[in-house]
């Protein structure tokens, strides 16, 4: 499902398409492939039709339908717009490899929530094989591209090579960021007030897969200067919990509390 967001002006919903180039006033732009298979002959763009492009590069741009061809569409744009609908609080979200479907909705709802960049690891209780997830680069962009499109989102979150925990621990270690977090059950919720930085600019969570996290992965992740924490009593599914401990931090931290 491509993304459309509805103008508050007109209450119409209008198409809103991620593309991966520079853009200039009164360019024209082609889009073909899916993208453009979608709008043709899914939602039976039209000449004329207000469509909205953005490339990450900053708010959106309106335009109109310009030419249809089979499975081509050209929009002229004609309008920038430099809205922004991101967090503030960057979140890199270290994500345990899930199956195929799982792990599209777990990356369909941290882009819904916000997420800044998604690092994929692979963990000791492994959800798919590691060859399979190689494979799985497009389907994972394509996923956080179309919730970008339909979230309103003007940036797409970037997402990483596969990378072992371990090495995703170091790398996050060397960076300058506020707070590291581990989401694990049966921990204390979390408790910021003696390690935060507030306002808090960004925060690395990292969620496990199906199995859970090991305990060796756990005080790997505590020698690193993570933060075990949980959140209720429940057990979320591994597709479930991006988006649950993503909501609670963006109420927390984020814009959620705005
Ligand atoms: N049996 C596994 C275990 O013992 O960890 C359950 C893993 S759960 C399906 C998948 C991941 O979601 C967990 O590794 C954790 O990161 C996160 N998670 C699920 N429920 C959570 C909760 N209530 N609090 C914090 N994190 C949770």
């Amino acid at each position: 499902m491509r993304g459309f967001l509805k103008t508050s002006v007109t209450n119409v919903h209008i198409p809103r398409v991620f593309i991966d180039r520079a853009i200039t006033l009164s360019d024209v732009i082609t889009l073909d492939g899916p993208k453009a298979h979608h709008l043709c002959h899914v939602l039976k763009l039209r000449n004329a039709d207000p469509i909205t492009i953005f490339n990450g590069c900053g708010g959106e741009f309106h335009g109109t339908v310009a030419e249809i061809k089979k499975d081509q569409l050209q929009a002229r744009i004609e309008r920038h717009d430099p809205v922004s609908r991101e967090s503030q609080l960057r979140i890199i979200l270290l994500l345990a490899i899930l199956k195929k479907d799982p792990m599209r909705q777990a990356l369909q709802r941290a882009t819904e929530l916000g997420v800044s960049e998604i690092r994929p690891i692979w963990t000791q209780h492994l959800s798919d094989g590691k060859s399979q997830s190689a494979r799985r680069f497009e389907v994972w962009q394509s996923a956080v591209e179309s919730a970008s499109e339909q979230s309103g989102r003007t940036q797409v979150p970037l997402i990483a090579e596969p990378q072992s925990f371990q090495s995703a621990l170091l790398q996050i270690q060397s960076e300058p960021i506020d707070l590291r977090l581990i989401a694990h059950l049966n921990q204390s919720p979390l408790n910021v007030s003696s390690e935060a930085v507030i306002p808090m600019a960004s925060l690395a969570l990292a969620i496990g897969p199906e199995g859970g996290f090991s305990e060796t992965e756990i005080s790997a992740a505590v020698d690193a200067e993570f933060l075990p924490f949980s959140i209720g009593a429940r057990i979320l599914r591994a597709e479930t919990a991006p988006a649950a401990l993503l909501a609670y931090l963006q109420t927390r931290f984020g814009d959620f509390s705005i």
